[in-house]
């Protein structure tokens, strides 16, 4: 590290913060003062560690917009004073989190990374602390004055992720994530080793946070059986503006007639539909298969190889945009924006 980094480390909540409750055994949140007395090398850096937490933090599974607001507001109006930023958050929805904020902060340039655990950092296995520490590492790292890591990323049991690539796997293993359809950012092992051609490039921009959060937005999986009267319950919201359809392989539905009925009447109301395959590897190819083509002529938009907490967090970014068109903000759909696609 050329110089002293200042970091900005906030607590959001999640198992890493959790304490057990005497009575029930059940975890819940505890405020960050006990947690930084649970680690006492925070203390051991070559960088100054700033910290800040949610005004109530949470188990992540109660992640909210508003909690999405409340972040965003607290790394925009520190952005300027700081070097790089750790969050720390519950496992349960870090993917969406992390995708949300990598679309909903705009021109980032230095690193925000997302970092939790599956034990308590109070419990003498825990993962915590290790996923702690690296992150913060990687947050300080600087080359030439410049971030190593200038973007929206997710620690987790010694691999470095692009947030919007990534997905939580198990509920019980420590490596809990992957990031099925793009390679690492970094590895962590006796050095931490990044790997640079995955890395965006850092450039000269000024943040700016999207706050007014569009949460009209809906999914639909796709099943052998989903029946008509079923799709229409969330298909005929009155103020649905996106819709996900999470589908077969290489972005494929039953071909019954139905469907692409509902599909050309969510076009006319000018909901934006997006196609996301099921697989957790691999990309929607629309014409591929007669199964796919009928979603494709009814104006389906192909999500190609994004993951679902891409896609949700991507939908209701664009629909914030209210300087753009319908049109315009359809376009961008299927556009790169982030590297969240391939
Ligand atoms: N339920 C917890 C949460 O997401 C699980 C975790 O942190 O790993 O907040």
């Amino acid at each position: 590290m050329s110089e002293r980094s200042e970091l900005l480390l906030i607590y959001t909540g999640g198992t890493i913060g959790m304490v057990e409750d005497v009575e029930t055994g059940a975890l819940h949140p505890i405020n960050f003062d006990q947690l930084q007395a649970e680690i006492p090398e925070l203390k051991k850096f070559d960088c100054n560690i700033t910290v800040k937490s949610l005004l109530s933090p949470i188990d992540s599974s109660n992640m909210n917009v508003q909690v999405w607001k409340e972040l965003l507001q607290i790394i925009e109006s520190s952005y300027e004073k700081f070097d790089g930023f750790v969050i720390m958050h519950g496992s349960d929805t870090m993917a969406y989190t992390a995708s949300a904020i990598s679309f909903l902060l705009e021109n980032v340039n230095k690193p925000i990374i997302f970092t939790g655990s599956q034990l308590p950092i109070g419990k003498i296995r825990t993962d915590g602390k290790e996923n702690l520490i690296t992150a913060i590492e990687i947050a300080a790292a600087k080359e030439n004055g410049k971030p190593i890591v200038p973007e929206v990323a997710l620690y987790f049991e010694y691999s470095l992720y692009r947030a919007n690539r990534t997905t939580k796997v198990s509920a019980e293993n420590f490596e809990a994530f992957q990031s099925p359809n793009y390679p690492l950012l970094a590895e962590a092992g006796v050095h931490i080793k990044y790997n640079r051609f995955a890395i965006r490039k850092w450039e000269d921009k000024k943040v700016i946070a999207r706050k007014n959060i569009n949460d009209q937005v809906a999914s639909v999986k796709i099943f052998p059986g989903l029946r008509r009267d079923v799709f229409q319950a969330i298909a005929n919201l009155p103020n649905l503006r996106g819709l996900i359809l999470e589908t077969f392989g290489s972005g494929n539905v039953p071909s019954d007639s139905w469907f692409s009925e509902e599909i050309l009447r969510l076009n006319e109301r000018g909901v934006i539909v997006l196609n996301i395959t099921q697989c957790t590897t691999g990309s929607v190819i629309q014409g591929k298969y007669e199964t796919g083509v009928h979603l494709e002529n009814a104006g389906v938009i192909s999500g190609k190889d994004m993951t679902f907490e891409a896609a949700i967090t991507k939908m209701m970014y664009l629909l914030s945009c209210d300087e753009l068109s319908i049109d315009e903000q359809k376009s961008y759909v299927d556009k790169n924006l982030r590297g969240e696609i391939s």
